[in-house]
């Protein structure tokens, strides 16, 4: 368990160990001296600095409403409302101006498809829910079949295996321990998208610059804009962050970890965390709301906000709808 004061960066080193010791049958795909097979951790997808045991937030106290709250860009997926007594329609204008078609549903072939599930109890649970979840919002292009394993990391909670020279995705691993599986499975198949599914220009395996990118220049122009990224960018000039404990007057101090805050700024740590929201809000499926709802509350969620409010969310939520009907992933 590390401590508060050396929070993401031990857990960083702690989990590469940890998992190079797993997989020394393969100690060639950890050599970056051997391309092209050298695989890259893409991250440690939200690997949370774990709190020693006096400074557990009692979690059951900070439980918000289980039911998850109605969003508005999901609006064509609200029940149909009783239709209202007929009145005479208004004259038409001369040149209507033409509404975009809202979402209706998925397209494409079902990233579900894309998976080689070899996981096991909770872990093949959440999988299972979760991509039929996507399925149930929106298809892909053409993604790499992989497969997916679970991992017994204590710390780094999911991450996405990419080769380092050409972006190959090779596997995701989802730990059990968490309270957060769903959510870390979603952020993982997010990472998939990204290296694999949505096309990365001419050069097949180039790395993408999201800024830069147009596909993403909607998404990227709401996330930094969003007041949690706002929130995270400003930590960088501090030393500490606060958190409340429950029923607590008075906020607790947590030692910032640098290079966690780089790691939550990166582009494509940034769109996997967005992508997980997405695939929470937009399925109402209530215990991805509810794990949603525990990240937000966390001693680790109020000092990092590496998850938006509802409110701060929606613009980032119309964007993705847009980027995957630009994709043809959803009708
Ligand atoms: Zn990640």
């Amino acid at each position: 368990m590390s401590s508060l004061s050396n929070g993401g960066k031990e857990d960083t080193k702690g989990e590469v160990g940890a998992s190079v010791r797993s997989h020394r049958r393969q100690p060639e795909l950890f050599s970056r001296e051997i391309p092209p097979a050298s695989p890259k951790l893409n991250c440690q997808c939200t690997t949370i600095p774990i709190l020693d045991i006096d400074e557990q937030p009692e979690w059951s106290q900070t439980l918000h409403d289980p039911e998850p709250e109605e969003q508005d860009y999901a609006e064509s997926e609200k029940p149909e409302q009783p239709a209202k007594p007929r009145v005479a329609p208004p004259p038409k204008a001369a040149n209507p101006v033409p509404v975009p078609p809202k979402p209706k549903g998925p397209a494409g072939p079902a990233v579900s498809n894309s998976l080689d599930l070899q996981t096991k109890g909770k872990v093949d649970r959440a999988v299972r829910d979760v991509t039929k979840t996507i399925d149930d919002i929106h298809g892909d292009g053409n993604l790499t079949k992989i497969p997916i394993k679970n991992s017994y990391g204590k710390r780094a909670q999911g991450a996405f295996w990419r080769e380092q020279f050409n972006n190959r995705p090779i596997r995701i691993d989802i730990s059990p321990n968490s309270d957060h599986v769903k959510l870390n499975v979603a952020h993982e198949i997010g990472h998939l998208l990204d290296y694999n599914g949505i096309p990365r220009g001419a050069i097949h395996g180039s790395n993408r610059s999201f800024m830069l990118d147009p596909q993403f220049s909607g998404w990227f122009k709401a996330v930094k804009e969003s007041e949690a990224i706002k929130s995270i960018e400003a930590l960088k000039g501090k030393t500490h962050g606060e958190y409340l404990k429950p029923g607590a007057e008075q906020t607790t101090r947590w030692t910032l970890d640098r290079k966690h805050i780089n790691y939550l700024l990166s582009e494509n740590e940034m769109w996997a965390r967005s992508y997980a929201q997405y695939i929470a809000t937009k399925s109402g499926d209530s215990e991805m709301a509810t794990e949603l709802d525990k990240q937000r509350a966390s001693a680790y969620g109020q000092v990092y906000n590496s998850q938006w409010t509802d409110k701060d969310f929606e613009p980032i939520g119309k964007e993705i709808d847009k980027l995957f009907q630009g994709l043809g992933w959803i009708k």
